[in-house]
């Protein structure tokens, strides 16, 4: 399903200096989408965040093209809780920045601090049935009772899927706002959002 090229290189990811890695790095930045890792990001702080292989990411005012942190996908995001808004917990993966929005009275993970979730099944298969959250930033936001959270341009929508397109080439992000001690970014071609630490 996704590049097993990544499997080596994101399962052992430790050492997170910015220093350019050579022709590997890139040409896998370059097939899959730039590395974005929280952890990475926390580590060397400063104005500007980079890829392992040397780029620059995550400007405020470019796109950023973004592959798929593969130990998430196979071993579970793990969720730190980062906010109470609109009637929701928020929540982030300390790895990769993938969000989770729960309604604060149905929420599974209200009394623990920290968690590990894989993505819900039917939900990838079928798509998620979300509700309104808010409107913000001239977007729709939405959450499936399975937590995941969505910003469209259209409003009155009952189901959101993702397309293929992020599967096979990532995400293409762009900020939104910031909020407390993360920048969200949006995908134009599914509508999820990413929380990413500011280091400046
Ligand atoms: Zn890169
Ligand atoms: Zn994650
Ligand atoms: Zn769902
Ligand atoms: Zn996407």
């Amino acid at each position: 399903m996704l590049s097993q090229s990544h499997t080596r290189t994101d399962l052992s990811w430790t050492d997170t200096s910015p220093r350019p890695r050579g022709l590997g790095w890139r040409l896998s930045c370059a097939l899959f989408g730039h590395r974005v890792s929280n952890v990475a990001f926390a580590a060397n702080p400063g104005p500007v965040k980079h890829c392992p292989c040397g780029e620059r990411l995550l400007d405020m005012h470019a796109e950023t093209r973004v592959s798929h942190t593969v130990s998430c996908f196979l071993l579970g995001h793990r969720y730190v809780r980062i906010a109470v808004r609109d009637g929701h917990h928020e929540y982030v993966c300390t790895q990769c920045g993938h969000p989770l929005l729960f309604r604060m009275d149905s929420d599974p993970y209200a009394d623990q601090s920290t968690f590990k979730k894989k993505v819900r099944y039917l939900c990838n298969l079928f798509g998620h049935r979300v509700h309104p959250v808010v409107s913000r930033q001239g977007f729709h936001e939405y959450a499936c009772d399975c937590g995941h959270s969505f910003l469209k341009e259209d409003s009155g929508r009952s189901v959101v899927k993702h397309p293929l397109v992020c599967l096979f080439a990532g995400h293409y992000l762009r900020f939104t706002e910031r909020r407390g001690s993360y920048d969200e970014y949006l995908c134009r071609n599914c509508g999820h959002t990413f929380y990413f630490v500011v280091t400046e």
